[in-house]
């Protein structure tokens, strides 16, 4: 079949054949073409194979045959043809009918056929089968969102026992004869748990990302403050590896519209990674400065580097550089995702420059300012009361009795008197029969939730003050607790030391009747 005949007479001297070779041999594409009135006029053999109709069956009949019933309804079929007419072709992907009835997927062209004397003769329609392609794209984003999907339980399931944990420690704390083995024992099970709540935040951070879920909570922000919390968070790490950390800082304050967690978090994130990456005894620099309406951060150290082709993936999630180097200190490569992610979306830019590997890097963060001076809110946000302890009367509520029972050790080692309850029906029988201050409740509670308990609380006593105890810490879930009736909304694992300080200024109001 590859051999030339001879013998045969050139193609482009056979005007008929032209055709009907073209209709007979191409078998990938369906191609044919339509009456003025979109009933089908020719078939090729790829028509044939594509849809399963013969030529003898599809002759004559509307092409509308090929199309769902949705889209007949809609009238798709006629829109085909009258946008090929308006503009010179139609094209399209969509679900198509064969013969036996399934679907395939399928790209075409429509292409209106004019005479010499302009007038509308036909169509003419080519088709391609891809649904082979189409199926393999959807397995794709069907497997990515069951991943977001798994990724985003992992997290949420990961912190419930982490709050227990936290709290275990606090108790263990605070016992009198802890022995030096206990106390190493003690820091070691710290820095582990903390470390753990800082990666499962971050999973669950960058699924909340890639959903849409993340939303900023602005104010006007000095950027000394941001960095100073940045540096505190990455200073025991900077010491433990021996590395000079060094901060320059404008003298004049550079106000901001951002997130103070979120911006705080971006800083960290940048600082954590130069003392990672960054062999023990090296140096790390955070400057900043104004060019124009905006700050320039820069973030250097003089570590390992990035290799050239690295620096623009980096910023993908979970992609990592060299992954053979020492992870004792490893996350999950999703720390410049959310970096690139949450100054993006203060309206910032972030990059990455390296000379090469053992060159050292810089991340460049590009923010704008805010115009105005207000340097008396500076003083304000540093300004923080210690804390006094005033004994309250304290119920907690939660399914899980782990988290129950150290959270109610430590309540009662902080001198408060204590009630647990482990389902909604048992803590309303409690608040209703027993005069309580504070309610401390889990959201995720069996049969009546946290919300509605907070309701029916609430229907009957304005007294105790509702804190929602929950892993769900969106603005939505904030809005929904508040409308249920609750007064404060923490997120598990709930910090210890916070509610200490949330405990001791709800004692002076229940105690002294303080406002503030
Ligand atoms: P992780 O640190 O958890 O791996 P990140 O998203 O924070 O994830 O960083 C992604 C990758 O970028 C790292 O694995 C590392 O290879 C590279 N990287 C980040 N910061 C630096 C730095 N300061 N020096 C060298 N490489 C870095």
């Amino acid at each position: 079949m590859t051999e030339p005949n001879p013998s045969a007479p050139a193609l482009r001297d056979c005007p008929e054949e032209q055709y009907r070779l073209l209709t007979e041999n191409v078998k990938d594409f369906a191609i044919f073409l339509l009456d003025q009135d979109g009933k089908i006029a020719t078939w090729n053999t790829g028509a044939e194979r594509i849809t399963g109709y013969q030529e003898a069956q599809a002759i004559g009949q509307p092409f509308a045959l090929l199309f769902t019933p949705q889209d007949i309804v809609n009238g798709e079929p006629d829109k085909e043809l009258s946008i090929a007419v308006e503009k010179g072709r139609s094209e399209d992907e969509r679900w198509h009918v064969r013969k036996n009835g399934r679907q395939f997927w399928a790209m075409g062209v429509v292409t209106p056929l004019w005479d010499e004397g302009g007038r509308l003769r036909g169509y003419a329609k080519i088709m391609r089968d891809i649904t082979d392609r189409k199926r393999a794209e959807t397995d794709l984003a069907e497997a990515n969102r069951r991943k977001d999907d798994f990724l985003a339980m992992l997290a949420h399931e990961l912190r419930n026992p982490l709050a227990p944990i936290l709290n275990g420690l606090q108790i263990l704390r605070l016992e009198q004869a802890v022995s030096p083995g206990g106390q190493t024992a003690i820091g070691i099970i710290d820095r582990q748990a903390k470390h753990l709540t800082r990666l499962v935040d971050d999973l669950l951070d960058v699924s909340r990302i890639t959903t849409g879920k993340v939303s900023l909570r602005r104010e006007r922000v000095e950027l000394r403050t941001a960095v100073n919390h940045a540096v505190e968070t990455v200073r025991p790490l900077a010491d433990a590896r021996k590395h000079g950390l060094s901060v320059s800082l404008p003298t004049e304050a550079i106000w901001l519209e951002a997130d103070l967690a979120r911006l705080t978090q971006v800083l960290a994130n940048l600082l954590n990674n130069a003392a990672k990456y960054t062999e023990p005894g090296g140096g790390i620099w955070l400057s900043a400065e104004r060019e124009g309406s905006d700050v320039v951060i820069r973030v250097r150290d003089t570590g390992i580097g990035i290799l050239p082709e690295m620096l623009h993936r980096i910023f993908d999630s979970f992609v990592q550089g060299d992954r053979s180097i020492d992870r004792a200190q490893g996350g999950l490569g999703v720390g410049l995702t959310l970096a690139k992610t949450l100054v993006e979306m203060h309206g910032g830019r972030i990059e990455a420059q390296s000379p090469g590997v053992g060159k050292g890097s810089e991340f460049v963060v590009r923010l704008p300012v805010v115009p105005e001076v207000k340097p008396l809110e500076a003083e304000a946000v540093e300004t923080r009361q210690a804390a006094r302890i005033s004994p309250l009367r304290l119920l907690i509520v939660d399914d899980n009795q782990d988290t129950v029972e150290s959270l109610a050790m430590l309540m009662r080692l902080n001198g408060h008197d204590v009630a647990t309850a482990d389902t909604g029906p048992a803590a309303l029988e409690v608040v209703f029969a027993d005069e309580r201050d504070v309610v401390m409740l889990d959201i995720g509670l069996p049969s009546i939730n946290g919300y509605e308990v907070a309701r029916r609380i609430r229907a009957h006593a304005a007294n105790p003050v509702l804190i929602a105890m929950t892993g769900y810490g969106q603005p939505e879930d904030r809005q929904k607790s508040k409308e249920a009736g609750f007064d404060y909304h923490l997120t598990k694992p709930v910090d210890p030391k916070r509610l200490q300080d949330l405990l001791s200024k709800i004692g002076e109001r229940v105690h002294f009747g303080r406002t503030d």
